[in-house]
C-alpha cells in the first residue's frame, strides 16, 4: 500500500478497483459530475477547510476523546480503548459527514437538502445540519419505519425538517432511497442529495469517507499520546461502512495494525435473518454502484435483518469491498445475542450505553481481548444507545 492511497482510490471514475463507479440516469450523471468537480475545488479551499474546522470544534464538540476501559480490560483481558463518537453532537458519527455535505451545499448555492432515512439517525443528523445552515430539509422515510422510530420522526420535525412518508413496496429503507432519488431528480437545480454512508454513486463514497477521516486522524494522535504506540487492532461496525472507513483510514498504511469490520449475523445466517454482506455476499450492483451484495439469482437485493436498524443494508461501501479483496481488513460478524450482552457489559462495566450498531463492534472486540490478552484494541464507539433503551429492555429484558 502506497502513501498515494487517497489520491488513487477512488480513481477519476469513482472506482475502488472493481467496485463503486456511477450507474445512474444520464441527467443525474451530469449533476453528479458537477458536484464532483465542485467538491474537488471547494473542499481544498482555505475558507471551506477553516469553516469546517470551526464547526467541528465549536458546534460538534470535537475532538471527541479516546477513553481507556479499565474495568472492561481487567475483566476480559487486553487493553480496550474507545473512540467516543457517542459524544459527537447528536450522539453519533453521522453528523461528521452531514455537516460536510451541508457546508458543500451552501458553497454550491443549494437551498434544500434531500435524503432518505431508515431508523431516522441519518435524518436527524441531516435535519440538524440543515437547521445550522438555514437550509430546507426533506427526509423520505418508509411508513413502517415512521411507526417504529417515532421519537426520531418527532426530532426531525422539531428541527424543522419535512418528513415524507413512503407508502409503496415494503415501506422501509430501500423504498425511501427510491423515493428520495425521485424527488431529487425533480429538483436537482435547487437541492442536493445527502447520502447517509459511504455508499451510492461517485462521488458520495469518497466524500463521506473524506468527511469521516477526522475520526481516524484524531484517534491515531490521541492513542499515540496516551500509550506511545499504535493499537494492535482497530474494530468498527459496518452497515454501509462510514464510521469504519473514518477510523480505518488513518491506519490503512500501518501494516502492523490489524483492522476488523463487524457486520450483523443477526438471528442466524439463513436468508433474511442477517446483514452479513461481506461473509455471504457476492459482487453485484445496488443504488447506482458496485459492491459486495446479498442478492438473489436475478441480482435483486435480498431481504436483510439486524437488531440494529443502522446496520441492515444488503450492500456495503465500495472501498470496503476492495479492502476485503486485498485482505487488508478482516470482516467478521456478531450475533444479536452477543450484541445485547456487549450492550449491557459496556453499560455496567464502564457506565457507557452504546448504540446497538456500535455494540456489534464491542461484542467482537471482547472476543479478541480474550484471545489476545496482551494486545491493545481500539473500538470506534460510533454512537450512544439512548435511542435503543426501550427496545432492548422490552425485547430482551434486564439482566440480573
Ligand atoms: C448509522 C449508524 C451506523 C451504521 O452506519 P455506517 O455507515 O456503517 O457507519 C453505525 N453506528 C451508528 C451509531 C449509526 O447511527
Amino acid at each position: 500500500m502506497t502513501t498515494n492511497y487517497f489520491k488513487n482510490y477512488p480513481n477519476h471514475e469513482g472506482f475502488f478497483e472493481d467496485y463503486g463507479g456511477s450507474f445512474i440516469p444520464p441527467q443525474l450523471q451530469t449533476e453528479m459530475e458537477k458536484i464532483t468537480d465542485a467538491y474537488y475545488s471547494i473542499s481544498k479551499s482555505h475558507n471551506f477547510i477553516s469553516e469546517l474546522r470551526s464547526i467541528r470544534k465549536h458546534y460538534q464538540g470535537r475532538p471527541t476523546p479516546v477513553y481507556f476501559c479499565n474495568r472492561l480490560s481487567t475483566k476480559y483481558g487486553g487493553r480496550i480503548y474507545l473512540k467516543r463518537e457517542d459524544l459527537n453532537h447528536t450522539g453519533a458519527h453521522k453528523l461528521n459527514h452531514c455537516m460536510g455535505e451541508a457546508l458543500l451545499a451552501k458553497y454550491l448555492g443549494k437551498k434544500k437538502l434531500i435524503a432518505e432515512t431508515g431508523a431516522g439517525q441519518h435524518g436527524v443528523a441531516l435535519a440538524t445540519a440543515a437547521a445550522y445552515f438555514g437550509l430546507e430539509c426533506e427526509i423520505h422515510m418508509g411508513e413502517v419505519d415512521i411507526i417504529k422510530e417515532h421519537p426520531n420522526v418527532v426530532r426531525m420535525k422539531i428541527l424543522g425538517a419535512k418528513v415524507v412518508p413512503v407508502s409503496f413496496g415494503l415501506k422501509t429503507l430501500k423504498e425511501a432511497v427510491d423515493s428520495a432519488f425521485g424527488a431529487y431528480m425533480q429538483d436537482f437545480e435547487n437541492s442536493i442529495y445527502c447520502i447517509g454512508s459511504v455508499v451510492g454513486p461517485h462521488p458520495f463514497p469518497m466524500m463521506v469517507r473524506d468527511f469521516q477521516r477526522v475520526v481516524g486522524i484524531e484517534a491515531k494522535e490521541q492513542f499515540l499520546d496516551m500509550t506511545g504506540e499504535l493499537p494492535d487492532s482497530v474494530v468498527a461496525c459496518v452497515g454501509g461502512g462510514s464510521n469504519a472507513m473514518g477510523i480505518f483510514s488513518a491506519f490503512l498504511e500501518e501494516k502492523d495494525v490489524k483492522l476488523y469490520g463487524v457486520e450483523p449475523s443477526g438471528r442466524s445466517l439463513n436468508l433474511g435473518d442477517h446483514a452479513a454482506t461481506m461473509t455471504l455476499g457476492t459482487p453485484g450492483m445496488i443504488h447506482g454502484f458496485k459492491c459486495y451484495l446479498l442478492q438473489d439469482e436475478k441480482g435483486e437485493p435480498s431481504p436483510v435483518y439486524s437488531v440494529a436498524s443502522g446496520l441492515d443494508y444488503p450492500g456495503v461501501g465500495p472501498e470496503h469491498s476492495m479492502l476485503k479483496d486485498w485482505k487488508r481488513v478482516s470482516y467478521e460478524t456478531a450475533t444479536d445475542d452477543e450484541t445485547i450482552d456487549a450492550f449491557y457489559e459496556l453499560s455496567r462495566q464502564e457506565g457507557i450505553i452504546p448504540a446497538l450498531e456500535s455494540a456489534h463492534a464491542v461484542a467482537y472486540a471482547l472476543k479478541l481481548a480474550k484471545q489476545n490478552p496482551r494486545e491493545s484494541i481500539l473500538i470506534n464507539l460510533s454512537g450512544r444507545g439512548d435511542k435503543d433503551i426501550d427496545f432492548v429492555v422490552d425485547t430482551f429484558g434486564l439482566p440480573e
